[in-house]
């Protein structure tokens, strides 16, 4: 065997190895070019790139500009200004600090970077080549701020340049990356081109106006609170919009993009039982405290973070987002349509992946404050007349505020039904619909779900008490989950051997009860014992719910049908099923108008 000897790298051949760290891809190009603006104070971020940003990115912005006396330093590693002694890493507030990113980028690529102060009257403009390093600082004109242009990345690293996948690839995971930092910074302006075509021009704005203009159908509900450590302003949505994936889904710390798995689960979790298994909310969580109680620094990219007190973080966040989607509460003034930003020519994102927003829903749901208690669930289904007139151009997206004040009065009129499934109401002008069983399993599902946290539930004794044999199973169920059942609203007892009795249901319950206790008392006896249980206590409830409520493909009465809609409307969370479905969906007469091709 040949033993080579240990020595040195050229200096140049260990930076171009470390910059394949930091720029592993266009996009991480574009994220390292727009925090330098960012942490230079830019109000305005242009960005442009051509060929999914392999050929061009460019980054321009007008922030604090760099002094012509640092431009030898720009492309050397570990050569920054936002790090002065080793103190400063315990409580960075900058989103740059390595000193690397220019370095490696230069490594990777040509850069003309064209920078001016504003205290001085010219610009000075700075090319460097990845094989021939820097040229002399020349004169160049800009107004003040910094353009760095990056172009042909790996252009001279073949190895690297096959990692890249397709333009569209990358221009994807650009648009990803923008769109991120548009909704952590929506007080910066951002305009974004992909070749000559202008993809965004977002002004600066509040965040419900930059989320207003990045997702022009959604509506998002408002989960803000500030304890003593932190403050949290929470943009989530709806339950009738999830993805696939938590791209959509924005976490930022201290404004700092982040992929924590934590936080993303506190979300998630929050979202359990009202989004269908595996889909993910979309919305803005700003966190924002002490910069000394997260670190950083643990991923080379800053993605993830390390709090102090992650598990207390995790369990309010949840609980909070939680409450929130109970209270379902819009931001004030959204979908006001005085002249919202408007992305241009935004690409539509991938139709399979997005749960279909063709009708709008209700806004916000509750009455305001303690004010109507746990009132009414669905707003808007008894606007009073004229409430919801005046021009709105975006339709749906009338002020939701105007909802909040309609008087609840029961006056949606029905319909009919369609395919034994779908009940339909008439609301004004327009139209909702319910799925009759989603809906109806809702109801029940939450009805068990107070009883068991109540401990109790409200009763109605059987006329005749039902007194039977359990199977095995069945025996075995009631052994780990009589107690569970009780609480219920379900009290089956010991009645001698090998024989129980149910002597009550709780007063919601129709259908047959013995039948349904059964069906609960086998599913129990399947899952075995009680810390099980414990963990399946949901999904258990959530079959209780679905057996015996009212079946797609039965015909409903009127009476039950205005039944149900008024136990829907004291539902907390009713949008969905307890397997994520949504239980009803309101179609806006602008929404016909579209279809009809009248708008
Ligand atoms: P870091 O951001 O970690 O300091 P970089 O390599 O990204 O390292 O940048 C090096 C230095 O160049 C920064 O510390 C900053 O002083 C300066 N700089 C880079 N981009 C800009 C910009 N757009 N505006 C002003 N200064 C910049
Ligand atoms: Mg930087």
């Amino acid at each position: 065997m040949n033993r080579a000897r240990i020595a040195r790298m050229p200096g140049r051949v260990a930076e171009r190895i470390a910059a394949g760290e930091v720029v592993e891809r266009p996009a991480a190009v574009v994220k390292e070019l727009i925090e330098n603006a960012l942490d230079a104070g830019a109000g305005e971020i242009e960005v442009r790139v051509l060929k999914g940003g392999k050929h061009l990115i460019e980054v321009a912005d007008d922030g604090c500009g760099i002094d012509p006396e640092d431009l030898p330093l720009v492309f050397e590693r570990h050569a920054t200004s936002k790090l002065a002694d080793e103190s400063d890493l315990e409580r960075l507030v900058t989103f740059g600090f390595r000193g690397e990113a220019l370095a490696s980028i230069a490594a990777a690529a040509e850069v003309t970077l064209v920078t001016r102060i504003p205290e001085r009257p010219d610009a000075v403009e700075l090319v460097s080549h990845p094989e021939h390093g820097a040229r002399a600082p020349r004169p160049g004109a800009r107004r003040p701020g910094t353009t760095v242009r990056v172009e042909h990345l790996f252009g001279h690293l073949p190895a690297r340049r096959k990692f890249m996948r397709t333009d569209a690839t990358e221009l994807q995971r650009i648009r990803d990356l923008l769109r991120g930092f548009a909704v952590a910074h929506p007080e910066r302006g951002l305009r974004f081109y992909a070749g000559d075509r202008l993809q965004w021009n977002l002004s600066p704005g509040s965040l419900d106006d930059r989320l207003a203009a990045l997702y022009p159908d959604l509506r998002f509900l408002v989960a803000d609170y500030e304890t003593p450590r932190h403050r949290i302003t929470a943009r989530i949505s709806h339950p009738h919009e999830h993805r696939g994936s938590p791209q959509d889904l924005h976490l930022l710390v201290n404004r700092r993009i982040v992929r924590d798995p934590l936080l993303r689960k506190a979300v998630q979790q929050a979202y359990e039982r009202v989004l269908p298994p595996g889909r993910w909310p979309l919305g803005a969580v700003f966190i924002d405290l002490d910069p000394a109680l997260v670190d950083v620094n643990v991923h080379p990219a800053k993605t993830e973070i390390r709090f102090l007190n992650p598990g207390g973080m995790f369990a309010e966040l949840r609980d909070r987002l939680a409450a929130a989607l109970r209270e379902g509460r819009t931001p004030p003034g959204m979908g006001n349509p005085q002249e919202p930003d408007r992305l241009v020519d935004a690409s539509p994102p991938p139709a399979a992946d997005v749960a279909d927003s063709g009708a709008a829903w209700p806004s916000s749901r509750r009455g305001r404050s303690g004010l109507s208690g746990p009132g009414p669930t669905l707003p808007g289904w008894s606007m009073p007349d004229g409430a919801r007139e005046g021009p709105s151009k975006q339709g749906d997206m009338a002020p939701p505020d105007a909802r909040d004040h309609a008087d609840w009065s029961p006056d949606l009129q029905p319909l009919g039904a369609i395919g034994q499934r779908y009940l339909l109401f008439r609301e004004g002008d327009a139209l909702v619909m319910l799925d009759q069983h989603a809906a109806h399993e809702r109801v029940r599902y939450d009805r068990i779900i107070a009883a068991l946290e109540a401990g109790q539930a409200p009763l109605q004794e059987l006329l005749t008490p039902a007194v039977w044999q359990p199977e095995p199973e069945e025996l075995a169920g009631w052994r780990i989950g009589h107690d569970w059942l009780a609480r219920a609203g379900f009290p089956v007892e010991d009645f001698g051997p090998e024989t129980l009795r149910l002597r009550a249901v709780p007063i919601w319950f129709r259908g047959n009860p013995l039948q349904a206790v059964r069906d609960t008392l086998r599913e129990l006896g399947r899952i075995g014992s009680s810390e099980a249980l414990g963990r399946q206590a949901h999904d258990v409830a959530a079959g209780l719910a679905c057996r015996g409520a009212i079946l797609s493909g039965r015909n409903v009465p009127l009476a039950e049908q205005l039944e149900l809609l008024r136990q829907l409307r004291e539902t907390p969370g009713a949008d969905t099923c307890p397997h994520g479905r949504p239980t009803w969906r309101r179609i806006e007469p602008a929404e016909l108008d579209r279809w009809f091709g009248r708008s």
